[in-house]
């Protein structure tokens, strides 16, 4: 903040807030300046910012936030916020409100801080991994054959959630069939059949951090074809784990996995970038794409996901998370991610 002189940060992403004083409900704005954080939030949360964050942060309740906020921005020459946090009416109203401040965009600042991981949050990504592992490892022991994509996804889910994840990162992908060539196809009503190939995208969460894995194959025979898409896909994310390390920019590596699946033939049904970092949401910087500018640190935590769709046919993704390191980088997910035959 004193070298962007600015004089205060005002938070609006739950996950920031989150990962500056601990707080964990659903509504609450965090004010930081150089004195203690004041943690504003409604009477619903009285009690848990209080227990949560009352040690290291200031608790103010509110009715309107505009007129709780109006005395801190008094003091405040220049404000920066998270403009990617805040919807445009709530922005509107309070940036009416609080017009004696030179607002300033701040939404990259923490991001940059919250994207190199320390040694604990990363056992947490671990934890995460390691449940959502056990999950598929429980789930696949059973024949997938004739069950529905939406059983298939809620088994994963009560398998997590009953591991202790408090939530799921997202709804998770059981793409069966063709359906399999939607990137983001979200489990339906769809029977598996014999044949089918089989997309599962899911992943767990631990103390407030997520991880985020994906598997491909078929169901009950073995399909040539999609072996020979999966092989690629294997040799691609190898090419980019290769490549992966501090100090080199995320979209070289992302260009790593592109020349091995443009060299096979597939470039154009590639259509989504390589990856994308994952913490305390599933989906934060560092992006691993063509146009990223970032340039990797030691302790990003980031997913390598090529894949190839064919719409009418099929497709597949292999997903594993690295951890970037000095040297290069490190597996978090354990299970190999290959072309697999079901049962
Ligand atoms: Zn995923
Ligand atoms: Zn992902």
């Amino acid at each position: 903040m004193a070298e962007k002189s600015v004089d205060a940060f005002l938070v609006f992403a739950p996950e920031t807030r989150r990962y500056l004083v601990g707080f964990t409900g659903s509504n609450g704005q965090l004010w930081v300046t150089e004195d203690m954080p004041i943690l504003l939030t409604d009477g619903r949360y009285a009690e848990q910012a209080a227990q949560q964050a009352g040690s290291i942060a200031k608790i103010v309740i509110y009715e309107k936030l505009e007129t709780a906020l109006k005395p801190l921005v008094a003091r405040a020459r220049r404000t920066a916020f998270e403009s990617a946090a805040v919807n445009v009416r709530d922005w509107a109203k309070l940036s009416a409100a609080a017009n004696c401040t030179e607002w300033i965009d701040g939404s990259d600042w923490i991001d940059e801080l919250r994207a190199v991981k320390d040694d604990e949050e990363i056992a947490a990504i671990r934890a995460a991994v390691s449940i959502a592992e056990s999950a598929y490892t429980k789930v696949t022991q059973t024949s997938l054959l004739g069950r529905s994509e939406t059983d298939v996804a809620l088994e994963l889910e009560w398998n997590i959630r009953q591991s202790g994840s408090t939530k799921v990162p997202f709804d998770f992908i059981i793409a069966s069939g063709k359906r399999s060539a939607l990137p983001h196809g979200v489990a339906m009503r769809r029977t598996i059949h014999a044949g089918d190939p089989l997309t599962m995208d899911f992943g767990a969460e631990h103390s407030g951090y997520f991880s985020d894995m994906t598997f491909a194959g078929s169901v009950g025979r073995e399909d040539p074809w999609l072996q020979s898409i999966c092989n690629v896909l294997a040799d691609a994310q190898a090419a980019a784990k290769a490549a992966l390390r501090a100090g080199i920019p995320a979209r070289d590596v992302d260009a790593a996995a592109r020349a091995v699946i443009t060299g096979a033939g597939w470039g154009d049904a590639f259509r989504h970038s390589l990856g994308h970092g994952v913490g305390m949401a599933v989906h934060e910087p560092p992006r691993l794409s063509p146009q990223s500018e970032t340039v990797l640190k030691a302790g990003m935590v980031v997913t390598i996901e090529p894949g190839i769709y064919v719409p009418g046919r099929g497709g597949a993704r292999l997903e594993d998370m690295m951890l970037v390191t000095e040297s290069g980088a490190e597996p978090l997910t354990t299970i190999p991610k290959a072309y697999t035959v079901w049962d």
